[in-house]
């Protein structure tokens, strides 16, 4: 019965590429031109926050890029689907800004599936959290449309309510170490009782600099994570 019912949902509203609007085989999947745009993240890569290394380079089974082999980032993986670029920008600016949700399955597939090598098990998924006047502006927290179908993927609840966050002005284009400091404190822990033992994996559209993974795992460890994971759909990319 099932099976008829999305044959015919399918013959009503076939599936088509959310870049291109070609056909594809199903609904949320990237056509086969669209999807070799992508600067899609693989091996070789940093094991510990996913920085993408040149492809020519044979670093062994498990690389460490020189910010995670000097012990800055405290989180215990960190994982993108995609490089930013101007292709992965025009897909996650319209999602985030202008309410192009028919992105969000694309998204979030993207990064569950640059999750698999990591064979977490995860209690709870918590998107980024939006400042209260941003989320009216907005409308929607965009790290939420693509925490929910992950957290289903893992078996995980969903937690958009255990943090919260201060409003402060856009960081535009700062440096990393600027980034950090803007961040600091913005975020506080409200249920103590419900991140105390647990494995999180945060999610968010995109990393800049990873300056606001850093705090709130800070936030989180004080609070008894007893792990903190991060996902996003792009990184930006600095040479290091
Ligand atoms: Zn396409
Ligand atoms: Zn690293």
């Amino acid at each position: 019965m099932v099976k008829i019912f999305n044959r015919l949902l399918d013959f009503l509203y076939p599936p088509i590429c959310p870049v291109c609007g070609d056909l594809v085989e199903s609904h949320g999947g990237l056509c086969a031109s669209c999807w070799s745009r992508f600067n899609w993240i693989s091996n070789p890569k940093c094991f510990k926050c996913g920085y993408p290394f040149p492809a020519h380079l044979d670093l062994g089974l498990q690389p460490m890029c020189p910010h995670c082999a000097s012990g800055e980032c405290d989180l215990d993986f960190i994982r993108s689907a995609c490089v930013y670029d101007d292709v992965s920008k025009n897909i996650m600016l319209p999602f985030k800004h202008a309410s192009q949700l028919k992105y969000k399955n694309l998204m979030s597939r993207a990064m569950i599936n640059a999750l698999r090598d990591l064979d977490l098990s995860v209690d709870i998924v918590m998107p980024v959290p939006l400042a209260w006047k941003r989320l009216f502006k907005r409308g929607y927290n965009q790290a939420c449309v693509l925490a929910r179908p992950i957290a289903k993927h893992f078996n995980a609840a969903l937690d958009v309510n255990s943090v919260s966050r201060k409003y402060r002005p856009d960081m535009g284009h700062k440096t990393s170490k600027q980034r950090r400091e803007n961040v600091r404190g913005v975020f506080k822990v409200i249920n103590k009782d419900k991140i105390a033992g647990k494995k999180i994996l945060l999610v968010d559209d995109v990393m800049t600099s990873g300056a606001t993974f850093y705090e709130l795992n800070r936030i989180l460890r004080n609070a008894g994570a007893s792990a903190v994971y991060a996902v996003s759909f792009c990184r930006v990319v600095h040479a290091i």
